[in-house]
């Protein structure tokens, strides 16, 4: 953090432009600006978990440190992320705290309350379970509602003591990251749709232009798979909305199953329609993904636990390079024009777009 900190020192200008660190400036409150800005500067809670724990180990030089989230209840904390040993670890751990000192402190209402400092007995979860045996400084994360939805915990030497300021410091960070972590789930709640879990069609609309975007900076590809369920009105007449709900939902999590990870964005456009983002893919590659998904659908046994349900899907596949310049609308219009043949070809299928006046041919 000191080397990026010092990166926007130099950047300081006007005002600030004569300040350097430790001469008349106060170090303090720019390190305290730059850790804030740095905790709401990301919506990935992943992220954000990290670069939290890095931020609060720099700041507090403890020795261990933990971010929980609290259950509704007030009984259980979950372990998000420790900071142990110079590395952010992930800890599959839970710490119940009904009816503990610490869990009557979290379960009242969050306003001006005090840290509270715990003496042996530490919820600190270490890799091997084992609660730390020094001292904890316990900072709650609170949430819009002032009630706590989550806890930093800071293992401190039994001999070591905070001092106001570095306390006050360690209070605004949590404080940042509360909000931070609040604004990173309705972040994911906007991106994600709730019945399939699948990006949204806004999030895609925002991808699919910073991908055009790419493509006319540098050389590389884009393709497109537009699918569409087939017949999906006789899903819902035969078994009922819930059911074809369920369906949708297992549509999703094939997909999912089964596209490259971390590079294909899958979102549901709208309905039974759904749209494969690859970017770096050229052509061939996107009919493989589109023709795979077609066949694995015809063969899977959908249902909702009493009834066995099989449907079929249809695709259409559009793409494009650096060396064309095309909207995001005309990108689309072409799968929706290569899905309507497919459609008319008898469904089942895949249909690459191809121009009318120069066939395409793989
Ligand atoms: P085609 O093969 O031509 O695509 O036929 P289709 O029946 O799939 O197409 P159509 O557009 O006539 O019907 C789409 C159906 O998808 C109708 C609508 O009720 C259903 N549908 C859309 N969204 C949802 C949803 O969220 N849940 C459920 N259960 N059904 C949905
Ligand atoms: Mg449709
Ligand atoms: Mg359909």
């Amino acid at each position: 953090m000191e080397k990026q900190m010092q990166a926007a020192a130099g950047q300081s200008s006007g005002v600030f432009a004569e300040c350097e660190l430790g001469s008349g400036f106060d170090e303090e409150f720019f390190l305290l600006n730059f850790g804030t800005r740095l905790l709401t500067a990301f919506t990935n809670r992943e992220i954000l978990i990290d670069i939290a724990l890095e931020t609060l180990a720099d700041f507090s030089q403890g020795t261990r440190i933990a971010i929980m989230s609290l259950d509704e209840q007030c009984k259980t904390l979950e372990v998000d992320g420790v900071f142990y040993q110079n590395q952010s670890i992930r800890l599959d751990l839970s710490v119940p705290v009904e009816g503990t000192v610490l869990g009557k402190w979290l379960s009242q209402k969050m306003v001006g309350v005090a840290p509270l400092i715990l003496e042996g007995e530490v919820p600190l979860p270490a890799e091997s379970g084992q609660a730390g045996e020094d001292q904890c400084l316990c900072l709650p994360l609170v949430g819009s509602s002032l009630r706590a939805v989550g806890l930093v915990t800071i293992e401190i030497p039994a001999d070591r003591c905070f001092g106001f300021f570095e306390t006050q410091q360690l209070r605004v960070l949590s404080t940042a990251l509360a909000v931070s972590l609040e604004n990173a789930k309705l972040f994911s709640k906007v991106i994600h749709d709730s019945l399939t879990n699948l990006y949204t069609r806004r999030f895609y609309e925002i991808r699919v232009e910073e991908e055009l975007a790419k493509l006319r900076r540098n050389s590389g590809h884009l393709s497109l798979i537009l699918f569409d369920l087939d017949q999906f009105k006789n899903v819902n007449d035969s078994f009922g909305h819930l059911t074809g709900d369920e369906v949708l939902r297992q549509f999703a999590a094939l997909m999912l199953d089964h596209v490259r990870k971390g590079s294909t964005l899958i979102s549901r456009y709208g309905g039974e329609e759904f749209i494969l983002l690859m970017p770096d893919a050229r052509v061939e590659e996107a009919l493989h993904m589109a023709e795979r998904i077609v066949s694995l659908c015809a063969s899977h046994e959908f249902g909702d636990g009493r009834r066995k349900i099989r449907i079929t899907v249809s695709g259409g596949v559009a793409f494009t390079d650096h060396t064309q310049s095309i909207s995001a609308t005309d990108l689309f219009e072409r799968a929706d024009q290569a899905l309507y043949e497919a459609k008319h070809k008898g469904r089942n299928c895949v249909v690459v777009w191809h121009n009318q006046n120069a066939p395409y041919r793989i």
